[in-house]
C-alpha cells in the first residue's frame, strides 16, 4: 500500500469512527430499521466498491491530474496564478462539478436507476454516505477524470478533494443532533446532516433539492435549496415511495435494482413511479413503453421535473412550454405527487410513527 492509499484509509477510518460515535452519543432520529441489517448491507456494498475501485479506475483521477499538468491541459493550466489560489479555485470548481453530476443523476433516467440505490435507504447514517451502486461509482470515476482533464487540476487538489468529499458525505448523511445554532452557522458554508436529510425525503419535491455534497453555496446560488422538510426532521419519511420493504432491499436486490422493479412486471409501482418521473405526459396518454422518450421531460424542464426549488436552474436551461407553465401551482404539484409517490399500499401519503428496532 502506498503512503497516499494509507493516508486515505486512515482519514476514512478516523471520520467513520468519529461520526459513528456521534451517532451513538447524540442521535437525531430513532431508527426505522435494525442498524445491524442496514450496516451489513451498506458495508457490503461499500466493500464491493472499494475492491472495484482498486481493480479499475480508483487512481485514474490523480493520474489524469499528473498527466494534465505535464501536458498543460485544462483551464487552470492556462493561467499563471499562485499555487494556493489554483488549489482553492480547483476545489471550488470540483465541488461545483460534483453538484452538477448529482443534478444529472436525478434528471437522466439511466443515472436515476443507478442513483436510486443510494436513495432507497430507509434510514440515514454514516454508512449511507458511501452506499452507491458499483456502476454509479464507475460512471462517477469516468466523469471525475474528464473534469480533472478539462479543468487542469493538479494532483494535490484531486487528492485533498477526494478525501474531503468522502468525509463530507459521511458527515452529511449522519444521524446526529447538532446544536441548532451550530447547525445554522455550519449550513452557511457546508452541507449539514439536517440540510442533506431533506434530499432523502420520500417527497420528490424535496428529493430534487439540496444536491450539494460539500459546500452549500451551489444549492443557494442555483435555486435548488430547501430550508426545511414539510413533515419535520423527526417525523419525515426517508427513502423512495416504491421501495418501503427492507426485506426486499438486501445486497443482491440493491445490485439488481437498476435492472428490475421490486414488484415484477412492466407496470409495477416502481416502474409506474419511474415512468411518471420521466415520462408523465406520454404515460398518461397510455403509451405501452413507459420509458420511451423519457429524455424529453429532462429537455423540457431542465432536468428538474416538478422541482419547485430548482426554479433558477430551470430558467437557465429551459424554454417555457405548455407542459410546465403550471409548475408554480403548489397544490397541483402536491396532488400529482400524492398519486406518483404514494400508490395504493401507501395511501396516507406518509407513515405515522417510527419504530425503533433496537
Ligand atoms: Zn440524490
Amino acid at each position: 500500500m502506498t503512503w497516499e492509499a494509507a493516508l486515505r484509509l486512515g482519514i476514512f477510518l478516523l471520520v467513520l469512527l468519529v461520526v459513528a460515535s456521534l451517532e451513538f452519543w447524540r442521535p437525531k432520529r430513532s431508527w426505522r430499521e435494525a442498524r445491524k441489517t442496514r450496516w451489513g448491507i451498506n458495508l457490503g456494498l461499500i466493500g464491493l466498491n472499494v475492491i472495484l475501485q482498486r481493480l479499475t479506475l480508483g487512481a485514474a483521477a490523480v493520474l489524469m491530474a499528473v498527466h494534465a499538468q505535464s501536458e498543460g491541459w485544462g483551464l487552470l493550466n492556462l493561467v499563471d496564478w499562485p499555487g494556493w489560489l489554483t488549489f482553492l479555485v480547483g476545489l471550488l470548481l470540483l465541488d461545483l462539478a460534483i453538484y452538477l453530476q448529482h443534478v444529472l443523476a436525478h434528471a437522466l433516467p439511466f443515472f436515476w436507476r443507478l442513483h436510486q440505490v443510494h436513495h432507497a435507504d430507509l434510514d440515514l447514517d454514516v454508512t449511507s454516505g458511501l452506499r452507491f451502486h458499483p456502476l454509479e461509482i464507475l460512471l462517477s470515476l469516468i466523469y471525475k477524470v474528464l473534469v480533472v482533464a478539462a479543468l487542469g487540476l493538479n494532483p494535490l487538489t484531486v487528492l485533498v478533494f477526494e478525501a474531503l468529499l468522502n468525509a463530507a458525505s459521511m458527515f452529511s448523511h449522519a444521524n446526529i443532533r447538532l446544536h441548532p445554532r451550530l447547525e445554522q452557522v455550519l449550513r452557511w458554508f457546508i452541507i449539514t446532516p439536517d440540510m442533506h436529510r431533506i434530499h432523502h425525503s420520500v417527497y420528490r419535491q424535496e428529493t430534487d433539492s439540496n444536491f450539494g455534497f460539500f459546500l452549500s453555496v451551489w444549492d443557494r446560488l442555483l435555486g435548488t435549496y430547501t430550508q426545511a422538510p414539510r413533515d419535520g426532521h423527526l417525523q419525515m419519511d426517508l427513502g423512495l415511495a416504491p421501495y418501503r420493504d427492507q426485506t426486499r432491499l438486501g445486497l443482491v436486490s440493491l445490485l439488481m435494482m437498476p435492472f428490475r422493479s421490486p414488484g415484477g412486471g412492466s407496470q409495477s409501482e416502481a416502474e409506474e413511479a419511474f415512468a411518471q418521473r420521466f415520462n408523465r405526459h406520454q404515460h398518461q396518454q397510455g403509451q405501452s413503453d413507459p420509458f420511451k422518450g423519457r429524455g424529453q421531460e429532462f429537455l423540457n424542464t431542465g432536468g428538474l421535473g416538478d422541482g419547485v426549488p430548482g426554479k433558477k436552474l430551470e430558467k437557465l436551461i429551459q424554454q417555457p412550454t405548455e407542459q410546465n407553465t403550471d409548475r408554480d401551482n403548489r397544490e397541483q404539484i402536491d396532488a400529482q405527487r400524492a398519486t406518483t409517490q404514494f400508490p395504493a399500499q401507501y395511501p396516507q401519503g406518509r407513515q405515522t410513527g417510527h419504530r425503533s428496532s433496537e
